[in-house]
């Protein structure tokens, strides 16, 4: 549910899928339904790095473009690596950091998150900083103490709402079909708004995203939570037709 004076992100987060082709035309069909349909929530898309450049050229005025990851340091000795600041020289407006997928496979831990984080706001990009509880922790009962535990962890200095939008994503969520109860939703969201607004002066305005298995089916009933903001969708953000029937559903 819209929290006041805040304005939905509906994120699409591509993971490593897609090519050429398959980028211009997810773009194309997205940027067609954007010219003709006003949302009410922001549209952002974050393809796999070789085609960030092919989907700036396809996403036209109305769609945001964003990274799935950044480096901590300016420039330097690091192979494979992306510095925040390519991302912003290439026109991209956000980076997705600490995803659970990245925590995991390459072993992110918060402070690696924060230094991404800085350096992300230091090159003017939008970080979408993500937490949230395995399974485990969760039947321990320690989700919010975990996710509390990584914002405060992950948090730069200079954070506002202009620049950092976190996403709560249960890791036994992701790509799985399941979700939580729609009352564990808000209580976790609850508990990050409250949090970030002790931390930040206008932590009241920023966006907390939810993310884990959004699909068409349950986007309407999973936006309709308070203080849920917009939603960060893997799988369905790679159809035209889901994705942008979650973002019309982000209001
Ligand atoms: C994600 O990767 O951030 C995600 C939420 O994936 P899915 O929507 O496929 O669960």
């Amino acid at each position: 549910m819209t929290t006041p004076n805040v304005r939905p992100l509906a994120a699409g987060n591509w993971k490593m899928n897609g090519s050429r082709q398959f980028a211009r035309d997810l773009v194309k069909g997205l940027a067609d339904q954007l010219a003709t349909t006003k949302l009410a929530a922001d549209v952002l898309v974050c393809p796999p790095f070789p085609y960030i450049e092919t989907v700036l050229s396809a996403a036209g005025s109305g769609l945001l473009v964003g990274a799935q990851d950044c480096h901590a340091k300016v420039s330097g000795p690091h192979t494979g690596d992306v510095a925040a600041a390519m991302l912003a020289d290439l026109g991209c407006g956000y980076v997705i950091l600490g995803h659970s997928e990245r925590r995991t496979d390459h072993g992110e831990s918060s402070a690696i998150v924060q230094a991404k984080a800085a350096a992300a706001l230091a090159a003017g990009l939008v970080a979408i900083v993500c937490v949230g509880e395995t399974e485990a922790e969760r039947d321990r009962g320690e989700t919010i103490k975990i996710v509390e535990k990584q914002i405060v962890e992950s948090l730069p200095s200079g954070a506002t709402a202009a620049n950092l939008v976190i996403a709560y994503e249960p890791v036994w969520a992701i790509g799985t079909g399941r979700t939580p109860t729609n009352g564990d939703v808000e209580a976790v969201h609850k508990a990050i708004r409250g949090l970030i607004s002790q931390k930040l002066a206008d932590g009241g305005l920023v966006r907390i995203l939810y993310g884990g298995s959004v699909k068409p089916g349950n986007a309407a009933e999973l936006m309709a939570i308070p203080e849920v903001n917009g939603a960060l969708v893997g799988g369905a953000s790679l159809k035209v037709e889901d994705f942008w029937a979650i973002a019309a559903a982000c209001r």
